[in-house]
């Protein structure tokens, strides 16, 4: 079969035939979701009655050759980004502080100096763009969304509603000059015209110019079960190792790769022309990483689809199970991403009785593929039957809605958490550790020959003994599986307890020799040793992964306040 370059009028799209940046015909597929809406296809009543909706295939495969992570069939973006595109993202505030802390730190960062021309690739309403603004930049967006666009130049932030492209690029150059910066987030891996994409960029771009790139982590995608965020209009899983020989093709050259928590992990990538920029030895850590979590085996990815298919089969019996005793379900939030997870699973309105969103233009329309209602927040308090159980599908700002409806919590309803695995979310009193459990450790049996202590009577899979010098830290991470129990032998910690769903509420205990504490799956900790001091580390795990595998490590200034 022929394999066009790029998608032509109105058809659906292509099918890949080969990758999309080195163009290996070596594509191995290993994940299919079936047939899927495009994510942001939400539908009147009007259009689910015409029965207009547009299906594509979602199958994942990785290149044989460069690695490159991608979908098998790319939709044509006419059918994706048009009128009926619709996220915001303005919405959330963890979105909106993330995009402003990133203008700051890249205007420093690249001492960019005023008046420098920033473009912005899919720009949205404009969020990032009013960050480098306010620090002094020329700025221009480009979206071609049109609802999208105008909210942003009613916002004060010039955007030009196209989709990005030589003749587009061009055409910036003469109005506006070169750019110092081009940004492209969570849209470089939604562009299947790669070539026409670097052209624009790199005709656009000042010789000391820089590209910078911010998307997903394949890795983590992989590493936490973040499957819902394989969709349609995400092309592309992005990882280092096949973007190095994909930039050199066109001149150009990562020369540094910074990690963000958001979204459950992204990489902010940066690019400048070859031998421009001083590379950094990230580069380099984030291939080590990549080697290490063996993420080019087919062995992985085969052992991720296998896990797939198991936390489909888990969410759909606990909710079939809530139903069966009768319990109203209903979404908290309606991202792009609960698509992926609603209809893979096959969840429908027998389910859940309706979605709810900030978003006003969400508001009133229905879940593609699976036509649940999206309804205003305060539904919830208004409704005859005050609902149960909340899937909150947008779980990577689990912690900024729980704490937004600390209502719905009070008045007893409880949340689900979907990913990494399907479960309700438990919140113990304040007062208590998050479910961590401190024991002075007495003996059991003692005689004249001495003393026996049981520490802990389960199975054990993992037993450290550690020694911490007086001011050194450990952690915090927390396990996504197994509870740890930390004896004291000798000396004392300084304990800092926090629930992975919500970071600022933590707890700081002083731990001594004699005690013990059981930390539970999820909650993070972090122990700092008062004087020099040593403990066991016992470990039950309730899967087979290693210890390593198991752990989620935490940046200490994104505990507490
Ligand atoms: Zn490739």
């Amino acid at each position: 079969m022929e394999n066009k370059e790029t998608i032509t009028g109105n058809s659906l799209g292509r099918k890949l035939e080969s990758c999309r940046m080195c163009e290996s015909e070596e594509l191995y597929e290993f994940l299919d979701l079936g047939l899927m809406p495009p994510a942001d296809g939400i539908l009147s009543a009007k259009e689910i009655e015409r029965g207009e909706e547009l299906l594509f295939p979602l199958k994942v495969a990785q290149c044989q050759n460069c690695g490159l992570t991608q979908l098998t069939y790319a939709a044509n973006p006419q059918h994706l980004y048009g009128e009926k595109y619709k996220y915001e993202s303005s919405i959330t505030n963890t979105g909106v502080k993330h995009f402003l802390d990133m203008a700051d730190s890249i205007r420093k960062k690249l001492d960019l100096s005023q008046g420098s021309l920033v473009v912005d690739i899919g720009s949205n309403v404009g969020v990032l763009l009013s960050g480098f603004k306010r620090n002094g930049m020329n700025v221009l967006g480009i979206d071609p969304a049109p609802k999208i666009a105008k909210i942003a130049n009613g916002n004060g932030i010039e955007t030009w509603q196209e989709f990005i492209g030589p003749a587009i690029a061009k055409k910036i150059v003469e109005k506006k000059g070169l750019a110092k910066v081009v940004t492209c987030t969570n849209v470089f891996a939604h562009i299947d015209d790669k070539k026409g994409l670097m052209k624009s960029i790199n005709a656009m771009l000042d010789d000391d110019g820089v590209l910078i790139i911010e998307a997903p982590y394949f890795l983590d995608l992989v590493e936490n079960m973040e499957y819902d965020t394989i969709y349609i209009d995400h092309l592309e899983y992005i990882s280092i190792r096949p973007l190095i020989s994909f930039f050199e093709k066109y001149g150009l050259e990562i020369f540094d790769v910074e990690k963000k928590k958001i979204h459950g992990g992204t990489l902010r990538i940066f690019v400048g022309k070859r031998g421009k920029m001083a590379v950094s030895h990230n580069v380099g850590k984030f291939l080590d990483l990549e080697k290490k979590g063996k993420l080019y085996e087919k062995e992985t990815l085969n052992a991720f689809s296998a896990k797939v298919k198991k936390h489909k089969k888990q969410f759909i019996e606990l909710l079939d199970n809530l139903k069966k005793d009768g319990k109203k379900i209903i979404g908290i939030s309606a991202p792009a991403k609960g698509n992926t997870l609603l209809n893979y699973c096959k969840i429908s309105r027998d389910h859940l009785d309706y979605m709810t969103e900030k978003s006003l233009i969400k508001i009133g329309h229905y879940t593609p593929g699976t036509h649940i209602p999206i309804v205003a927040e305060k539904k919830i308090y208004t409704d005859k039957k005050f609902p149960d159980y909340g899937v909150i599908f947008a779980w990577n700002f689990a912690s900024e809605i729980v704490r937004n409806n600390q209502k719905f919590l009070d008045r007893g309803g409880k949340f689900i958490n979907p990913i990494p695995y399907p479960r309700i979310m438990e919140f113990p009193q304040k007062e208590d550790l998050f479910g961590a459990k401190v024991t002075k450790i007495t003996p059991d049996f003692e005689d004249s020959r001495g003393k026996i202590t049981d520490l802990v009577n389960a199975s054990i899979n993992h037993v450290g003994l550690i020694t911490t010098e007086a001011g050194a830290q450990r952690g915090p991470h927390y396990h996504k599986q197994s509870t740890q129990n930390s004896y004291i032998l000798s000396g004392s910690f300084e304990v800092s307890l926090a629930h992975k769903d919500d970071l600022k509420n933590m707890k700081r205990i002083v731990l001594k020799a004699g005690e013990m504490i059981s930390i539970p799956s999820f909650v993070i900790h972090g122990f700092k040793a008062r004087e020099k001091a040593t403990m066991i580390d016992i470990s039950q795990t309730r899967g087979d992964t290693g210890y390593e595998a198991d752990v989620v490590r935490i940046n200490l200034e994104d505990l507490g306040e």
